[in-house]
């Protein structure tokens, strides 16, 4: 049975069962080659769930809101299992609350990235990995390409694309082929002056449209600090100083929370790397305090606790 199958007969399961109020997955967007957020709420509904390369919202930001006065399922892939155990350990959500359904991942496409291809994008009509190839097809033949020409940007270092954790888990013929992958098109400058400059270049670009902020399962505070009159930390204009301001204070707030989804760039509409800078942030973090985000259900977040022997490189 395929994953799809699978999932539709999960989300039946737990809707006719009364486990879960509502099944939070994936439905056709608007082309062949995009997805949208479903939140499906009756059994008569499970077809409209789909499981495809353009599977990429990372689902776990919708949980607060859903999973708040009711028990929801959720569809999630390896990263976006791990925004929720993160969400659960931050106190966002109730685990109680939630039903994961884990789905081993092999990547997911920027839409994008399919621009390149031999081939027009209104005649696609079906994408699907078959093998290590991406495959297209469209209403004059196949075409194949290769995964690291149209994978998200962060699917290409993803080290977890198999959920850690799942209350069910489907997909498991897939799961047993897929494998962690090493390869980033992306290296942080060496030097200080070097990753200055990298970054304020990047910034100078910054609309501060927040569209990485809204995206992430991490940015849960109920008011940004960039969005606060008083105090003010930032002019309202668009600036690179003020984005330096934002980006570089997300990233810290987000410190032990990112699980590398890769939301954040996708999302930005200038190409900004934002997550390439989480990326160096928990780098951080896990040689400081041998933490990696949204591992296990149990335990306290990196920042969330504190002691007296924590490294502190500020004092030498
Ligand atoms: S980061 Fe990993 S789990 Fe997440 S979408 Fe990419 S390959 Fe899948
Ligand atoms: S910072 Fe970016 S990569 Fe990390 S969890 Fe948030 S959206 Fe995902
Ligand atoms: S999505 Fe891009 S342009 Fe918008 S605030 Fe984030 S980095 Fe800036």
């Amino acid at each position: 049975m395929d994953i799809q199958q699978e999932m539709r007969n999960e989300a039946r399961r737990l809707l006719e069962s009364g486990e879960v109020k509502v099944v939070i997955g994936y439905e056709q967007g608007s082309t062949a080659f995009k997805c949208t957020p479903a939140f499906v709420e009756s059994s008569d509904d499970v077809d409209r769930l789909i499981w495809s390369p353009a599977c990429t919202n990372n689902l776990a930001t919708y949980l607060p809101q859903e999973a708040k006065e009711a028990r929801a399922a959720i569809v999630a892939k390896g990263c976006d299992v791990r925004s929720i155990i993160m969400m659960i350990q931050e106190k966002q959500v109730d685990r109680s609350n939630v039903h994961i359904i884990g789905v081993p991942c092999a990547g997911v496409v920027e839409a994008t990235a399919l621009e390149s291809g031999d081939f027009r994008l209104d005649d696609i009509r079906g994408i699907s990995w078959d093998g290590g190839k991406f495959a297209v097809q469209t209403v004059s033949g196949n075409h194949s390409l290769d995964r690291n020409a149209v994978v998200k940007s962060a699917c290409k270092t993803c080290g977890y694309p198999v959920p850690t954790q799942a209350d069910t888990m489907i997909g498991g013929e897939e799961a047993a082929q897929i494998s962690a992958t090493s390869e980033s098109g992306f290296a942080m400058p060496e030097s200080m002056e070097e990753r200055r400059a990298y970054w304020a270049k990047q910034f100078e670009k910054c609309t501060r449209c927040y569209a990485c902020r809204q995206a992430c399962p991490g940015c849960f505070c109920k008011e940004c600090f960039i969005d606060r009159i008083v105090p003010r930390w930032a002019a309202k204009r668009a600036g690179a100083s003020d984005a330096w301001m934002f980006h570089i204070t997300r990233a810290m707030h987000n410190a032990g929370r990112c699980s590398q989804c890769g939301e954040c760039s996708r999302a930005c509409p200038v190409g900004i790397p934002v997550h390439e800078l989480a990326r160096e942030i928990e780098r951080h973090v896990a040689e400081l305090f041998d933490y990696t985000s949204g591992m296990e259900f149990g335990g306290d977040p990196a920042l969330g606790t504190f002691k007296a022997e924590d490294p502190d490189p500020s004092h030498g």
